[in-house]
């Protein structure tokens, strides 16, 4: 790891025992297709079966792995924070850990970033179950009109920011589902492009419609309010006069 990676790629795994070998197989060879230097930083969030331990014996052999262990489960969104803080990169991506979003995308979208802040990768054609995709599209059409926004998948995990995007970014539980706003409202660009996507390579989801559909709804709601209340400016200090100008 003695050179400053060029990209940090995180992934959050909870509990992806069946994915990691996968997982890490195909980020392996997707990332050197972008010809600069890489660091892969999965955030095993409190996993209880065998991810942690696959996760370490992973990194003997692959010096861009790098692995943080959250001490318990603390969602999404902590463990999406938590990579962003340890990042090396100028940018930074995301996906999932069981593959629903292929990491061979993230070359692909990288050009993509010039004159874009975040590319935000759109699942346009979903591959989970009906119920899920209903959910998704009713959920998209709620947040766009009660924050005002046009993004057709917000909650999609495969994204790039550059890494300004995210400094000094406050996270709250949930809040992963809509970082495309909350990077529009800290004045940059985010540019929405189809990306493919892939059923669970294994394992077993972990939300089910209860604990996202009314979360997400009371998030949406203070994402709206801080929308509206978020302070932008610019301001410049006044240059005293010169010496000599008020003696
Ligand atoms: N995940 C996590 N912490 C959690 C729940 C999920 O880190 O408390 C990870 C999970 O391991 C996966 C990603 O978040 O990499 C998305 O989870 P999942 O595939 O279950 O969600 P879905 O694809 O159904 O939205
Ligand atoms: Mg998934």
């Amino acid at each position: 790891m003695s050179e400053a990676p060029y990209l940090s790629l995180v992934i959050p795994a909870y509990n992806e025992q069946e994915n990691i070998e996968e997982l890490l197989r195909r980020v392996g060879s997707a990332l050197p297709v972008m010809g600069k230097p890489f660091e892969v930083i999965i955030v095993d969030d409190g996993s209880s079966d065998d991810t942690p331990a696959l996760l370490s014996s992973a990194m003997a052999d692959r010096p861009w792995l790098r692995v943080l262990r959250m001490q318990g489960n603390g969602g999404q969104s902590s463990a999406f924070d938590a990579g962003f803080k340890a990042a090396r990169g100028q940018v930074i991506a995301t996906i999932d850990a069981d593959l629903q979003n292929d990491p061979e995308e993230i070359p692909r979208l990288l050009p993509m970033l010039d004159g874009f802040d975040m590319i935000n990768g759109w699942r346009q054609s979903r591959q989970d179950n009906a119920l899920r995709r209903v959910e998704s599209r009713i959920a998209n059409r709620i947040r766009n009109w009660l924050s005002d926004e046009t993004i057709n998948d917000s909650a999609s995990s495969l994204k790039l920011y550059k890494r300004h995007c995210l400094d000094g970014i406050h996270l709250y539980r949930g809040m992963h589902r809509f970082m495309p706003t909350l990077v529009k409202m800290r004045g940059y660009t985010v540019k929405e492009v189809p990306v493919k996507h892939s059923p669970r390579f294994a394992g077993t989801a972990k939300y089910g419609l209860r604990n996202r559909a009314w979360r997400a709804f009371v998030d949406l709601l203070a994402v709206r309010w801080m929308k509206s209340r978020h302070i932008r400016y610019d301001v410049a200090e006044v240059r005293r006069p010169a010496d000599g100008a008020s003696a």
